[in-house]
C-alpha cells in the first residue's frame, strides 16, 4: 500500500510496542490512520516488524473507552467479570469532572493507604508525573511500573557495578562487533528489528553466541547454540569465566584500569570448570572451553540478554555474571562492544529514567538521601516525602491482603494479567477500596476499577519517549482520541489539581522543562532539538547527536571503576518433583504484545494468533499421548490453566513454553511469586508444572 500514496497527512512518531524505538510515519486520510511505514530513525533505519507495521487499528476497536465511568451502587460484586460489550451493567457514564473528583476523593488524604503503578507504555513526561503525584500528593514512594517484572535485576546489577541501569552500547554497534552473545532473549520474536542487525552481524561473518534455554530463530545464524537447563545460567556463566581464568585469557591492562574486586572474582571462579559444571548446566565442556576462548579472543565483543536472565530468584546474579565477563576481557566503552540489555516495553527505558520505581527518584536518586529529596521539592515547591524506600509491584499486592494499602491509582498496567500468581493479584484488587484505573481498554484490571478514566493510545498523544539504546525520540498524534478520551498527562494535571497539588502544566513541553532540571541525563536534549531529531544521552553538547557508546574512559561508581561481583548458584524457587514434574516458561511471542491489550485487539495480529497455546517438545506431546492442537492441562502449586499445545522442538523435553497474552488461559494462574532479592523481579523463568491430556474448553 506505501505506493500509492492515499493519504491526507503523514505524521512521524515511535512505534508504540517493543523497546527497539523504532521510527515509524502514520499515514493518516479522513482522521484515521490508514497505513504505516518505517523511516529513518537510529534504531530501525526505514525497518519495522509485523507489529510496527500491521498492529495499529487497535486504536479504533469498539472496545475503546470514550467515557469517564465510575462503579453503580448495583454493580456485581468485583471481579474479572465485566463484558467489554456490557460495561453499563457495572459501570455508568460520568462527565469529567465527576468522574475525577470521584477519583480524587477517594484517595486524598489517605497517604500510605494509597499505591500506585505507572505505565512503561506512556510518555516520559506521563511517567515523571505519575512518580510526582505519588511522592507529592501522598508522601511516599509506593509507586513501581512493569520494570519490576522486566529488567529490575538487570538495572540492579548493572547500577551496582557499573553505576549505571541504562545500556552501554547501542544494539546498532553490532556492527562493529566480530562476537556477540544474546542470552535469555529472543529478539527475531520480541525486538524483530534488532534481530535484523544480529542477523547481518553474522552475514557479514561475526560469531554469534545464543544461550537460551529454547531454541529460537537465531539459532540458525549462530556460531554456537548453547541450549542450557533452565535456571542453569549462573553455572554456565561461572564456567566460561572459569576457562578464561584459567587459560590467562582475561585483559589484565584493562582490569588493573578500570576495574575492583578482581581478585576475589578470580578466587571464586576456581570452583567452577567446566567439567564440574557440565551436567549442571547440560552444556559440554568443551563446548564451555570454546565459548569462552570464542568470546575472549574477539577484537570487539557484546552481550545482549532478555527476560531469561532477568526473571529469575538469581536475576540480578545472572547480570553480575555477564557484567563479569565483560569487564574482565576489557569488552566496554569501545566500538563494537559493551552490556545491552534488551528493554521491553517501548518507554520502560525512559519510564525507569524518569522515576517510576519504588526506590529511585529520576535519574536513579537514591530516595533515601534527603539532599536529593530536597533537590526535587525545591523544584516542585512542596514538602518532603519519605525517606523509605517504597513497596514493589509484587510487595504493593501483598500489603494489599495485608490490609496495609486500600487505595491504588493505576495507569496503563495490568496487573490482573501480568503478576506473577495472578489470581492473589485478581484477589488484592477486588479487596480494594478504591481503584481508579487510566487506560484505553477495559483491561482485566480495569474490571476492578471504581472509577475508569479513558485516555490516549500512543498515536494519539505528543511526549518523548526513551528506547532501550537511551534515545530520546519524540511522539507526535496522528489522530485525536476517540469520544471524550484525554491525553494521560492532562488525566494526571486535573486529578493532582484535585488532590489540592499546585500543578499548572499546560504542555508536555513543560513537564520536560521540569524534568530537566534535575535530570543530568538530560543535558543538552531539549523539547525543540527532539523536534526535529532523536537524541541519545549523554549528549554533551547543544550539537552532540549524543553518546551511543559510554564508559570508554571509566565508570560512574568511585575511582571510576567497575566492579566484579561474585555470584554462587542458587537453584530455582521451586524445582520438579514427583507431583510437579516439569519445567514451566512464559513469555511472549511475535504477534501478541505484553497482556494482549493492544495486539489482540489489532485485526492481523490476532487473526495470525487467535488462541491461547504452549509449546511442546513432540516427544512430551507424545508420552503425555497428546497430538498437537489438542489440550493439555497445565497445574502449578497456584492454579490450573486448560491450553490447546503446539509441537515445538525449540522446547526442551519436559519444558512447557507458555505466552502470558490470553486471558482465557492466563499464564500467570500458574506463576511463582518468589522474587529475586534485589531487583525484587518474580520467577517468570521457572515454575515447577505437572501437564496432563486435558479436553478442550
Ligand atoms: Fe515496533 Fe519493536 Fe517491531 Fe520496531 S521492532 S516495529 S519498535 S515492535
Amino acid at each position: 500500500t506505501n505506493d500509492t500514496k492515499d493519504f491526507d497527512e503523514e505524521v512521524e512518531s515511535v512505534c508504540p510496542y517493543c523497546g527497539v524505538g523504532c521510527q515509524l510515519s502514520f499515514k493518516v486520510k479522513d482522521g484515521k490512520i490508514k497505513y504505516v511505514d518505517g523511516i529513518n530513525g537510529p534504531a530501525n533505519e526505514n525497518r519495522l516488524c509485523v507489529k510496527g507495521r500491521f498492529g495499529f487499528d487497535y486504536i479504533a476497536h469498539p472496545h475503546r473507552l470514550t467515557k469517564p465511568l465510575i462503579r453503580r451502587d448495583d454493580a456485581p460484586a468485583k471481579g474479572l467479570n465485566v463484558d467489554p460489550a456490557n460495561i453499563h451493567t457495572h459501570f455508568r457514564e460520568a462527565t469529567w469532572d465527576e468522574a475525577l473528583d470521584a477519583a480524587a476523593n477517594g484517595m486524598k488524604g489517605r497517604g500510605r493507604e494509597i499505591a500506585g503503578f505507572g505505565s512503561a507504555k506512556c510518555s516520559n513526561e506521563e511517567a515523571y508525573l505519575f512518580q510526582k503525584i505519588i511522592r507529592q500528593g501522598f508522601g511516599h514512594n509506593n509507586v513501581d511500573h512493569c520494570t519490576r517484572l522486566c529488567h529490575a535485576s538487570s538495572v540492579a546489577a548493572l547500577l551496582e557495578n557499573v553505576g549505571s541501569g541504562a545500556v552501554t552500547a547501542t544494539f546498532n554497534e553490532i556492527e562493529n562487533a566480530d562476537v556477540a552473545i544474546v542470552i535469555g532473549a529472543n529478539p527475531t520474536e520480541n525486538h524483530p528489528v534488532a534481530a535484523t542487525y544480529f542477523k547481518q552481524f553474522t552475514k557479514r561473518g561475526g560469531k554469534l553466541i545464543v544461550m537460551d534455554p529454547r531454541g529460537q530463530g537465531l539459532k540458525r545464524h549462530a556460531s554456537h547454540m548453547l541450549q542450557f537447563k533452565p535456571g542453569a545460567d549462573v553455572s554456565m556463566l561461572n564456567a566460561i569465566m572459569h576457562v578464561i581464568v584459567d587459560e590467562g585469557l582475561y585483559d589484565q591492562q584493562y582490569i588493573e584500569a578500570f576495574t575492583e574486586n578482581w581478585p576475589a572474582m578470580k578466587a571464586h571462579l576456581a570452583d567452577f570448570p567446566p567439567e564440574k559444571m557440565a551436567e549442571i548446566c547440560g552444556i559440554d565442556a568443551d563446548t564451555l572451553r570454546d565459548v569462552a576462548r570464542t568470546f575472549a579472543g574477539a577484537k570487539a565483543a557484546m552481550i545482549f540478554w532478555g527476560m531469561g536472565v532477568s526473571q529469575h530468584i538469581h536475576g540480578t546474579d545472572n547480570s553480575r555474571c555477564l557484567i563479569s565477563l565483560a569487564l574482565m576481557t576489557g569488552q566496554v566503552g569501545r566500538p563494537g562492544t559493551g552490556l545491552h540489555p534488551l528493554r521491553g516495553q517501548n518507554n520502560v527505558q525512559g519510564a525507569s529514567d524518569a522515576g517510576l520505581i519504588p526506590m529511585f527518584l529520576p535519574d536513579y536518586k537514591d530516595v533515601t538521601d534527603d539532599g536529593v529529596r530536597s533537590a526535587f521539592t525545591d523544584v516542585w515547591k512542596s514538602g518532603d516525602f519519605s525517606n523509605q524506600k517504597g513497596l514493589t509491584v509484587v510487595e504493593i499486592m501483598h500489603a494489599i491482603h495485608d490490609g496495609d494499602i486500600k487505595g491504588m491509582y493505576i495507569l496503563g498496567e495490568n496487573p490482573a494479567m501480568s503478576d506473577p500468581d495472578v489470581q492473589h493479584a485478581r484477589d488484592a484488587l477486588a479487596m480494594l477500596d478504591h481503584l481508579v484505573v487510566q487506560d484505553i481498554f477495559l483491561t482485566e484490571t480495569a474490571n476492578y476499577a471504581d472509577v475508569i478514566l479513558p485516555s490516549s493510545a500512543w498515536p494519539e498523544k505528543t511526549g518523548t519517549v526513551t528506547n532501550t539504546n537511551r534515545q530520546v525520540q519524540m511522539g507526535r498524534p496522528a489522530v485525536p482520541p476517540p469520544g471524550d478520551a484525554k491525553e494521560d498527562w492532562w488525566i494526571e494535571v486535573e486529578l493532582a489539581k484535585r488532590l489540592g497539588l499546585d500543578w499548572d502544566y499546560t504542555h508536555p513541553s513543560q513537564i520536560f522543562a521540569e524534568m530537566k532540571l534535575n535530570m543530568g541525563s538530560l543535558d543538552n536534549i531539549t523539547w525543540e532539538r527532539l523536534e526535529q531529531t532523536a537524541v541519545t544521552y549523554p549528549s554533551l553538547s547543544p550539537e552532540d547527536p549524543g553518546q551511543p557508546i559510554v564508559f570508554g574512559d571509566g565508570f560512574p561508581r568511585p575511582e571510576g571503576r567497575a566492579r566484579f561481583t561474585p555470584a554462587n548458584v542458587i537453584p530455582p524457587d521451586e524445582v520438579p518433583d514427583a507431583e510437579y514434574p516439569h519445567v514451566l516458561i512464559t513469555g511472549r511471542q511475535l504477534e501478541h504484545w505484553h497482556t494482549g491489550s493492544m495486539t489482540r485487539r489489532a485485526s492481523v495480529l490476532d487473526a495470525v494468533e487467535p488462541e491461547a497455546n504452549c509449546s511442546l517438545h513432540p516427544r512430551t506431546l507424545r508420552d503425555l499421548g497428546v497430538k498437537a492442537g489438542d489440550y493439555v492441562r497445565l497445574t502449578t502449586r497456584r492454579g490450573s490453566i486448560t491450553i490447546m499445545a503446539r509441537a515445538d522442538r525449540a522446547v526442551a523435553e519436559g519444558n512447557v513454553f507458555v505466552p502470558f497474552a490470553y486471558v482465557e488461559a492466563a499464564a500467570n494462574i500458574l506463576t511463582n511469586p518468589s522474587l529475586d532479592p534485589y531487583g525484587k523481579i518474580p520467577e517468570f523463568k521457572f515454575s515447577a508444572v505437572r501437564i496432563e491430556a486435558a479436553e478442550a474448553v
